[in-house]
């Protein structure tokens, strides 16, 4: 089944990006072609009737599968994208880090006030990343239809923290 696939699939990177970090890197998945539909097929499966108008991607990797899953739903893809490196006119969102915050911003026209945005990211971890899309987009008028992960690291509690936004939480692997 896909959840085991895609835990196959993934390896575990010792000491990256820092010391004492095990990092899940899914740069395999992408290397299977087959394995790549059947987490297409698995999403559509899971959001079955969903109201989603739009697909919000955060960067990096939200982009992979997030711009082939909104072209799934026939929806438009959006990316939330590190402070800048979006040209156009944009709204920002700076939230906590461990040690300092980040800033992640989208553009202002993403999409209209009250439209379903599903926010999609390769991985959950803290769950502090896509709390912050899911602010910006609020802020910006639009409703949260779900999040949406290839996986999750469960010991760390991210599907907890967002739950209070939006019990949709889809997580292929975990
Ligand atoms: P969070 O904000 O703590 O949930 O971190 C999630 C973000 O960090 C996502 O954008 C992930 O792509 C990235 N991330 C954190 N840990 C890993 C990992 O082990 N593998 C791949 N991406 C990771």
């Amino acid at each position: 089944m896909i959840a085991q696939q895609i835990k196959t699939a993934i390896r575990d990177i010792p000491d990256f990006p820092k010391p004492g970090i095990i990092f899940k890197d899914i740069t395999p998945i992408l290397k299977d072609p087959a394995l790549c539909d059947g987490i297409l097929d698995a999403f559509i499966a899971q959001l079955g009737d969903t109201k989603v108008d739009v697909v919000a991607g955060v960067e990096s990797r939200g982009f992979l599968f997030g711009l082939s899953l909104a072209q799934r739903l026939g929806v438009p893809f959006v990316p939330v994208r590190k402070a800048g490196k979006l040209p156009y006119e944009r709204k920002k969102k700076v939230y906590e880090l461990e040690y300092g915050t980040a800033t992640i911003e989208m553009h202002t026209d993403a999409f209209e006030p009250g439209q379903h945005v599903l926010i999609h990211d390769d991985l959950l971890a803290t769950g502090g990343t896509v709390t912050a899309a899911s602010e910006l987009i609020q802020e910006m008028g639009g409703v949260v239809a779900g999040f949406s992960f290839v996986v999750a690291l469960g010991f760390l509690n991210g599907r907890q923290k967002i739950a209070p936004i939006s019990d949709k939480i889809w997580v292929l692997a975990d």
